[in-house]
């Protein structure tokens, strides 16, 4: 249920209201925009008249939110979410783009890597630790020391950093390095660890799951949103289809689906959503053109020796052709890419 105040409504009315929403059992979340000021009421609300809040002072309109789906809604919250992490904003006009390796492989990898994405105009440098892999046998990560690596490597650059966590056990180890939790395609139903992530106040990219419909990722993102943690990204990585050209299938739809559903930022990884280096780019350009927020890349300095995700990797030189060929259609699109150097700069403060 959603309560909308008036515009002349006082903070003591919104005060007034909110007390009365807990006295009735329900969670609060207050949605401050600049047209109106939103009370959200979330929980068992359908034996709930509208008519006890209806009557409070102050109250325009009283709604029950008609998807199952209720903080993650454009109708709860009718503006785009803009995500600040560290100077980068996601989810207004810029277009983030995150670039780095699959996994972190070594100091010198990870590095040369963070180096080559800023000097490319990545805005955000990614690599995993603790890698969710089809097989127990294969490479499963650096755990903790890839972690200050990691580190090491914002430190070097000064780009956020963007780390997949497997399991409510890590949350403690995860948010002292991270700048963003990523959630990936397998645990994307793992409803504890969304429930752990929601306790924290670090910044959250959700993944799609494999065969996960729209409704089903934003529920997911709705149990991030229910612990308190709004900085919630969503993203399209590919879902399973018959097709076996591509690894998996870009649900290109998703993104004005989601864009049209939501108010948080939409990420496109035409990365695991194809597979293939040779296709990487002209999906993330797909991707821009349909509405997207921003991309995440993977690239490695030698895709060829890379422990895991080599096939799609890009070269560092071919995630800068990608850069320049996605600034153009940002253009297009009345957006801009954020750029290392343009972001630096917001960080520091700079004119
Ligand atoms: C990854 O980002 O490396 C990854 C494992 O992605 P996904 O969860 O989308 O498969
Ligand atoms: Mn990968």
């Amino acid at each position: 249920m959603m309560i909308i105040m008036k515009a002349n409504a006082t903070p003591q009315q919104v005060e007034a209201v909110i007390e009365q929403v807990k006295r009735a059992g329900l969670n609060v979340h207050l949605s401050q925009g600049v047209e109106a000021t939103i009370i959200g009421a979330v929980g068992e609300t359908h034996n709930l008249p509208v008519e006890r809040f209806e009557r409070l002072d102050g109250v325009q309109l009283v709604q029950r939110i008609t998807q199952p789906y209720k903080l993650a809604s454009r109708q709860f919250h009718p503006e785009d979410s803009v995500i600040t992490l560290d100077g980068l904003s996601v989810g207004g006009n810029e277009i983030a783009v995150i670039a780095g390796p699959c996994s972190v492989e070594s100091r010198s990898q990870i590095l040369e890597t963070a180096q080559a994405a800023k000097e490319a105009g990545a805005s955000a440098l990614r690599g995993g630790v603790f890698k969710p892999r089809t097989s127990p046998y294969a490479f499963q990560g650096l755990g903790e020391e890839g972690l200050e690596l990691l580190a090491e490597a914002r430190e070097l650059t000064g780009l956020p950093i963007v780390v997949e966590i497997m399991s409510q056990v890590q949350v403690e180890v995860m948010v002292k390095y991270v700048d963003v939790l990523q959630v990936g395609a397998r645990n994307m139903q793992n409803f504890n660890l969304l429930r752990a992530i929601g306790a924290t106040r670090t910044p959250v990219l959700l993944k799609r799951g494999l065969s996960a419909t729209v409704e089903e990722l934003l529920m997911s993102a709705e149990y991030i949103l229910a612990g308190g943690n709004t900085r919630v990204m969503l993203c399209e990585r590919g879902i399973r289809t018959f097709e076996t050209s591509t690894r998996n299938t870009t649900d290109i739809n998703a993104i004005p689906v989601l864009k049209h559903a939501t108010h948080l930022p939409v990420i496109l990884d035409p990365s695991h959503s194809t597979g293939h280096a040779n296709y990487v780019a002209a999906i993330a350009r797909a991707g821009i053109a349909a509405g997207a927020d921003g991309l995440i890349i993977e690239v490695h300095p030698d895709p060829a020796s890379a422990v895991s995700d080599g096939k799609h990797s890009l070269k560092p030189e071919q995630f800068a052709e990608l850069i320049q060929q996605v600034g153009q259609i940002a253009q297009i699109m009345g957006r801009s890419l954020v750029t290392s150097r343009a972001f630096q700069a917001a960080k520091n403060g700079w004119a």
